[in-house]
């Protein structure tokens, strides 16, 4: 039965490991009449690996307009369509962002179903504060422009995460060196793939290691946030006690003053004007005997 207005479903795929991919995701693939994906082809592999087998119709970057205009009109018809990217949530660095404010505005039913997100996966896994993060997507590739965009971001109270290219990664290290050679960062590369390395260190550290070692596959930045209020040397401190390992000594080394863990986590936090769950995340592997295990 035909019905009066199509649902435009946001599908989050996978960013590598096939298995990261919701239930809810698979059935709503498999109800839908139509899958609009960034790249058939890679879409079409998805869903042979999960033997669903529906029309698929091209929605990228270079036809994303008039795309937008034809399955807006299928929408209105009443047809179901799911809205899948290459990898991860469409919308976020991907297309998806034209038809999504189309539907809204002729007020067809849009529908997000959550799920894989680079953005996300390296946040959570850089260890930085995640109360408050800002997503600065890809940033300009000219040098200058690259300059001023680092430069605004270096300021900001959150902590950053950016997309970059692998053959663009040491450059944008580069720049980040010359801003801000003291904030600790995070470069989360191949996340949920078998060669997926996270690299946490200052800026030059982390250009040492991938000059050594060239980067390849996807990769994701992760800032420290700069803490306002402070003079630029207690900036440096401050910046370099967020780091997990350095917050875990600090919890350990109250601990082997006799203080409990709880108390430890607690003075660090207040210490460092952090929320306790950043400190109770970087010593969530010492036992409350205060002894790491080996
Ligand atoms: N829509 C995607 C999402 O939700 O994350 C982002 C697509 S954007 C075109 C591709 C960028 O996302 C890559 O250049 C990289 O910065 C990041 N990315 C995607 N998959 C990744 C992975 N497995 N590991 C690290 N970064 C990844």
């Amino acid at each position: 039965m035909q019905k009066d207005i199509g649902r435009l479903y946001i599908c989050a795929t996978p960013i590598g490991n096939l298995e990261d991919i919701t239930l809810r995701v698979l059935r709503i693939l498999d109800e839908v009449e139509l899958i609009a994906a960034e790249d058939t082809r890679r879409t079409r592999k998805l869903l042979n690996h999960y033997e669903i087998h529906k029309p698929l119709i091209s929605y990228h970057e270079h036809n994303e307009i008039s795309r937008t205009l034809e399955l807006i009109d299928k929408l209105k018809s009443g047809v179901d369509i799911a809205l899948v990217s290459d990898a991860g949530t469409p919308g976020i660095s991907d297309p998806g962002q034209e038809i999504i404010r189309q539907a809204i505005e002729a007020e067809i039913p849009v529908i997000p179903i959550p799920g894989p997100t680079a953005v996300v996966a390296a946040l959570t896994a850089a260890g930085f504060p995640t109360d408050a993060f800002a997503f600065w997507g890809f940033g300009p590739r000219n040098r200058r422009r690259k300059r001023l965009f680092i430069k605004d971001i270096s300021k900001w109270p959150h902590t950053a995460v950016l997309y970059e290219a692998p053959h663009r990664l040491l450059d944008t290290l580069q720049v980040i060196y010359d801003i801000m050679p003291k904030r600790p960062l995070a470069v989360c590369r191949e996340l949920t793939k078998i060669h997926e390395e996270i690299i946490r260190g200052l800026p030059g550290e982390i250009i040492d290691h991938f000059t050594a070692d060239a980067p390849r596959g996807e990769c994701v930045l992760v800032l420290a946030p700069f803490t306002p209020g402070l003079s630029s040397t207690e900036q440096d401190i401050a910046q370099q006690k967020l780091t997990p390992s350095a917050l875990s000594e600090a919890v350990l080394e109250l601990m082997g003053q006799g203080v409990d863990k709880r108390t430890a986590i607690k003075q660090v936090a207040e210490a460092l004007g952090i929320s306790r769950r950043t400190v109770y995340q970087a010593a969530i592997d010492i036992p409350a005997t205060g002894h790491k295990e080996p």
